[in-house]
């Protein structure tokens, strides 16, 4: 793993055309496994011009071939295995995911792709610095009921002496449950979903009381926005610190330290691209294509992970590996407006503690032109603070809703454990 982490390392600074080389060498090398061992991919690889017999790789063959949506995955998951893996990559381990859009998948992949997952985590440890000695804090469901333990995660185990892990699993529990746990915890670190930490350091900015400081919040699975920085560190004097994630595809890109652009790991090529599949220039929103080289068993290229991205160019802290400007997130956080029109909606761009004391909220659109804001306020909203919410948020989705408000006890998760702020309810 720390050979791992440390190619990756190396691969930061070296000349992209060198890491693209090693990449496009791993890529052919999935092409033709996948080729041999799939009859799904076989035939999707033979139609746009791939030769297996062939010296060379051409790198054009990859966006000649077509985009792969989590439905064909669902219905021809069987013909697009690859088995088997080379022996040398371990055991193969099974898991199911619910994705960004709730549909379920079953994910096959060999024990390399942990080891990888895990050089990526402690390259993410190195760029930010962290100090190994802290205490971290992990909430998110996958930690079901045990409490933690005396070193930080796999990743550190048998190479660095770290602090304690301490754990909860947020789901079924009120966020004033979680941030009970927090205060008395006091971590150096909290690793958790960005509407967890936005909804906590809104409720502490609620209540107040001794000051609790968390140096950084490690976040995942969400997208993550300009005024989640800032209230995190007005709320817990805490950085932010984002990882662009997966469950099916692993790491994709690392937020960097400097510039809060994402850097895309060589372990995924990246391409933003437009509703016909071409790419878009720098700058510029699209959707965001994974292909990993190292899949192997359930061969993942092109494959269209529901999210969309702003294509970027270079970042001031000299790494190559190449940049995303920045992460819209999900299908959900693009709203379908009344005259049929998508667009992006910055959801948590209100300041809400500076118009009434919220604790937590939720958009539902529940019909093509009625959205409800529900609002779990501290004590009851008086009627200047009501209509100035309203008034916001009208403002927000362009006037093009009729918005009501509605005043709630609490606001539950999904069952995934996350607390999206929209969601689509008709
Ligand atoms: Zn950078």
């Amino acid at each position: 793993m720390f050979a791992i982490a440390s190619q990756l390392e190396w691969s930061s600074r070296a000349p992209i055309a060198q890491v693209t080389t090693l990449q496009y060498r791993q890529l052919h090398a999935l092409f033709l496994h996948a080729e041999k061992h799939s009859s799904f991919w076989r035939k999707r690889l033979r139609e746009v011009g791939f030769d297996p017999r062939a010296k060379s790789f051409d790198v054009g063959t990859l966006p000649k071939l077509p985009v792969l949506t989590r439905q064909t995955i669902q219905l021809h998951a069987e013909e697009m295995r690859a088995y088997p893996a080379p022996v040398k990559w371990g055991e193969v381990v099974s898991f199911q995911t619910s994705g960004s859009t709730g549909q379920h998948l079953r994910v096959d992949k060999p024990e390399i792709n942990g080891l990888l997952f895990d050089a990526v985590t402690f390259t993410d440890h190195i760029w930010n610095r962290r100090d190994f000695s802290g205490k971290l804090a992990v909430i998110r469901k996958e930690v079901g009921k045990d409490r933690g333990g005396p070193y930080w995660s796999r990743e550190t185990l048998n190479l660095v002496t770290t602090g304690p892990r301490v754990q909860i699993n947020p789901v079924g529990r009120d966020i004033g449950e979680v941030l009970d746990w927090l205060e008395a915890e006091r971590p150096t670190y909290v690793t958790t979903w960005p509407s967890v930490a936005r909804q906590l350091a809104y409720l502490k900015l609620q209540r107040g009381g001794p000051q609790l400081s968390i140096r950084q919040f490690l976040t995942f699975g969400e997208m993550v926005s300009e005024e989640l920085h800032w209230i995190l560190q007005k709320a817990f004097g805490a950085q932010l610190s984002d990882r662009y994630s997966t469950e099916e595809a692993g790491y994709i890109a690392l937020q960097c330290e400097h510039s809060r652009r994402y850097h895309v790991t060589p372990l995924a090529i990246v391409e933003i691209v437009d509703d016909e599949g071409q790419p878009v220039p720098p700058g510029t929103q699209g959707r965001v294509l994974v292909t990993l080289p190292h899949s192997f068993i359930m061969p993942l290229i092109r494959y269209e992970v529901g999210d969309y991205a702003i294509a970027g160019t270079t970042c001031g802290c000299g790494r190559t590996w190449p940049v995303l400007e920045r992460i819209l997130g999900r299908e959900r956080s693009i709203v379908q407006f009344p005259d049929n029109s998508r667009q992006f909606v910055p959801i948590d761009g209100l300041d809400w503690t500076a118009i009434a004391p919220v604790k937590q909220w939720q958009f539902r659109q529940i019909a093509a032109d009625r959205i409800d804001l529900l609002v779990a306020p501290a004590r009851r909203l008086t009627s200047a603070e009501r209509s100035k919410l309203i008034d916001g948020v009208t403002d927000l989705f362009h006037g093009a809703f009729a918005i009501n408000l509605r005043e709630v006890d609490s606001i539950a998760s999904l069952p995934s454990g996350k607390r999206p702020e929209f969601i689509r309810d008709f």
